[in-house]
């Protein structure tokens, strides 16, 4: 198939995600015929680096051989077999290994399909855990502001998008938000802890009048992806949970794009050494392969559902909940992290990125250059009001993958990507951004 002919079937007859089709008149769609590594090939031969990890789930690149074989044995033995009253070798294994992983606690996995399920399980189940407690006035949640947890209605109540509440906000039920800790909104002469702290202060006013109500807090350790990624103090997430104890609110870890050594360490929670009541995973779980998102809860949580009476259990299923292949890529994923030194040789790239880098950061348009673990984003100032795209198209013809939003330029690569390929992506990024500012 040629390019120009999958472009036109594709406007046709794929309805693309949050998309304005009508763009496509303009705006190619870049058919991609197979990827490797960090590199994604289109029918004609052209490369691009996939410097976001295809909407950040891709972590030790495309087509990795130990994925794709863990996947392909998988397939030989079970595809799929139904969760309610059945079970499989590959989930046990993964609920063990992930207990064996988490921050203390956390022994307990609910399986979804995808980001925005594992939300909506986490906030039914906290709020039916408060009403399995005779606390049934616990239905509400708070959440950051800028925060995103997911686009179905219930995730939408703790997404704070102005685009999506615009559009969507008259079918979502509404639930407060808190103030951001956000690094870019410190004060002059504030550090990021000092803001951490403020802002630690405004959700414990909020708690001190509405805990009776709230069941909740649903945050984004460390970094706030979706708003631009939006990076903030540990500090703030040790307060938060102190706060949430003293006045009876679940904590909700959404690592569904922080977790899996993003930040630096395997989960961001360990980087303020709390445990959550809940820690949602999802995106890079299965190293970017197959969709599946786990809710971890703790044994006080699961053990308020173990009861007689079916209404006290927790009344929640998908139909593909822990799919056998989707395990199986996340056993496999697991297993390189396990034996590889991931971790630490990110600690190494980080570094050298951070290195070479150092143009963009003294760059005289580019503001709050920052980093945390394997994410790096920046401000660019530009006179043009469609940044993003231009960015993105002149990407393209860099080879390169960059998606900014708004003015956030951010990287946020595959974890194989090699030295030659980081100094690639920071000289094309130089190029596009002198180009367009
Ligand atoms: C992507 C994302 C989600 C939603 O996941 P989907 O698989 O897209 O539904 C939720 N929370 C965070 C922090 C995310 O980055």
């Amino acid at each position: 198939m040629h390019n120009t002919d999958l472009l036109t079937r594709s406007r046709s007859a794929v309805w693309h995600p949050c998309t304005q089709m009508k763009r496509h008149e303009k705006l190619p769609l870049v058919p991609i015929q197979r990827g490797d590594g960090v590199w994604l090939y289109d029918f004609d031969g052209h490369r691009y680096l996939d410097s976001v990890s295809s909407w950040w789930v891709n972590l030790f690149g495309h087509s990795n051989p130990r994925i794709n074989a863990a996947i392909i044995d998988q397939l030989g033995k079970l595809e799929h077999v139904m969760l309610a009253g059945f079970t499989h070798e590959p989930v046990v294994r993964l609920s063990e290994k992930l207990r064996e992983l988490a921050p203390a606690g956390l022994g307990h996995c609910f399986y979804g399909s995808d980001g925005a399920s594992a939300t909506e399980i986490a906030l039914k189940m906290s709020a039916h855990f408060w009403r399995n407690n005779n606390l049934p006035a616990k239905t509400q949640f708070i959440s950051l502001q800028n925060g995103y947890h997911g686009e179905t209605l219930g995730a939408l109540s703790v997404t704070d998008v102005a685009l999506f509440k615009d559009a969507y906000g008259a079918l979502i039920s509404k639930n407060a938000t808190v103030p951001s800790p956000d690094s870019r909104d410190a004060e002059p002469g504030e550090s990021e802890e000092d803001l951490a702290l403020r802002c630690a202060a405004k959700l414990e006013t909020h708690l001190q009048n509405y805990h009776t109500h709230i069941a909740a807090l649903i945050v984004e350790p460390l970094v706030q992806g979706a708003a631009g990624m939006a990076m903030y103090h540990p500090s703030y997430l040790k307060h938060a949970r102190e706060l949430c104890d003293q006045y009876q609110v679940h904590l909700i870890a959404d690592e569904i794009a922080v977790g899996m050594g993003r930040t630096g360490t395997l989960f961001a929670c360990e980087q303020a050494s709390i445990s959550p009541d809940f820690l949602l995973l999802s995106k890079g779980i299965t190293g970017g392969y197959l969709p599946l998102s786990v809710v971890m809860t703790t044994d006080h949580i699961f053990q308020a559902f173990y009861a007689d009476e079916v209404t006290r259990g927790f009344l929640h299923s998908h139909s593909y909940t822990g799919n056998p292949l989707a395990c199986r890529a996340a056993l496999a994923t697991l297993d390189i992290f396990a034996t590889d030194e991931v971790l630490n040789s990110n600690r190494i790239k980080a570094a050298f990125l951070n290195r070479i880098a150092a143009p963009l950061r003294e760059h005289s348009r580019i503001k709050n250059f920052r980093n945390c673990g394997m994410i790096w984003a920046f401000e660019v100032e530009t006179p043009h009001s469609d940044f993003a795209q231009r960015c993105f198209c002149l990407a393209l013809e860099h080879e390169l993958l960059l998606r900014p939003m708004g003015n956030t330029v951010y990287f946020m690569p595959p974890y194989v990507i090699s030295e030659n390929e980081i100094c690639f992506l920071v000289e094309q990024t130089s190029k596009i951004i002198n180009c367009l500012t």
